[in-house]
């Protein structure tokens, strides 16, 4: 889809913010610890390619996305650096991924022993192992020894990295996040082969669990200035949210009372008010539980009445604003902040769902 370029909704995002939070995690690590910055899902709303230009200017060691095509994506605008597919990929693709210098994941014997049926080049992997999160990878030592053994017999495939992936490292509760640190040791203990990259470490684990990085983290939402833990837990130093959401008033009127106001009629105005209508709606991303909620107008907090539409929705308004009148839906205007995490709190979900959910009919503009 292309964005809507004539539209006065957009994402700003703040290269800037993006760097900075790098630099202040590469602060924190020692100098053999790899940062991948993770750039899947379109860079979780922020635009893949401009973030991955982005820490590439600052000197990020590669990238991680979750499909085989956002990969090509990053190699068709040029990047250079390690990318790794952290999903499963169809062993009909390794020699794809192969000619692009794509490293993919591994999650099975049988996917390595059918790709080097199809494989004419080198193929970098990285061994997935599940030590707890129940989603793929190898569970036994044997099992990891057997596809090590069989790595070491084969010419196309180059081994650069094992890892895992943690279920509980944004929580306070560490009993769950040890148990599977523990597995990880005992699953990449004593194994014939050596992997460049050793890696366990998201977000979570590089602000909360320094001493648990291995020799490579995995950046993701923090990168992008969020907390992963939501609220639970504070980071180790200021995380900078780089995505402000703007939207303008496109339509001003005053309603009587007992005017009601969008689907299913659900809110009825109780005296005279003013309602402004905004050019975003659930189809860019803004869900529609977020009826009910608040965008900030000239500094000051003003609720969505009636339903979200899929394009459009509705405020109430304390004054007549001309049109074009800067509304924010994420960021701050005149020291009121709404934040990813506000609007997650008000829709019960995490600030993660919220970034990625913003469509691509969106515009982002770099600042
Ligand atoms: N590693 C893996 C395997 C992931 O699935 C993800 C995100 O879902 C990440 C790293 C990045 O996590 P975060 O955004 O919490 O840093």
């Amino acid at each position: 889809m292309k964005p809507s370029i004539h539209r006065p909704t957009q994402i700003i995002v703040d290269r800037q913010a993006i760097k900075n939070n790098f630099l202040h995690e590469r602060q924190l690590l020692n100098d053999e610890t790899a940062i991948f910055a993770v750039v899947k899902a379109n860079a979780y709303g922020h635009g893949a390619v401009a973030v991955a230009q982005t820490v590439s200017e600052v000197g990020v060691d590669g990238f991680c996305v979750a499909t085989l095509d956002e990969a090509l994506e990053l190699r068709q605008a040029g990047l250079q650096e390690t990318i790794l597919v952290l999903g499963v990929t169809p062993v009909q693709q390794a020699e794809l991924a192969a000619q692009m210098n794509i490293s993919l994941t591994v999650a099975t014997l049988e996917w390595l022993q059918q790709a080097i049926e199809l494989l004419t080049q080198p193929l970098k992997i990285h061994l997935a192992l599940d030590t707890g999160m129940g989603r793929i990878g190898f569970t036994q030592h044997d099992a990891v020894v057997s596809a090590c053994e069989f790595i070491q017999q084969q010419e196309l495939i180059i081994p650069e990295g094992i890892f895992t992936h943690f279920a509980t490292a944004d929580e306070a509760d560490t009993k769950y996040f040890h148990q599977q640190v523990q597995k990880f040791k005992q699953l990449t203990t004593n194994l014939p082969l050596k992997f460049k990259y050793v890696h366990c470490a998201n977000s979570a684990t590089s602000l909360w669990h320094l001493d648990c990085q291995s020799n490579m983290i995995r950046f993701g939402i923090a990168l992008y200035g969020l907390n992963p833990s939501g609220t639970a837990l504070t980071a180790p130093y200021e995380l900078q949210p780089a995505l402000t959401l703007q939207t303008e008033i496109v339509h001003i009127k005053k309603v009587p009372a007992g005017q009601s106001i969008s689907y299913g009629a659900t809110y009825t105005s109780s005296k005279p008010e003013i309602i402004a209508t905004l050019p975003i709606g659930y189809a860019d991303g803004w869900l529609r539980r977020m009826s009910g909620s608040s965008v900030i107008v000239a500094g000051q907090l003003c609720p969505i009445v009636g339903r979200v539409c899929m394009d459009q929705m509705m405020i109430k308004v304390p004054q007549m604003y001309p049109l074009g009148t800067k509304v924010t839906l994420i960021g701050t205007d005149q020291q009121t902040n709404l934040s990813a995490e506000t609007a997650a709190e008000y829709c019960d979900t995490i600030n993660y769902e919220i970034i990625c959910n913003l469509s691509d009919r969106i515009v982002r503009k770099y600042v």
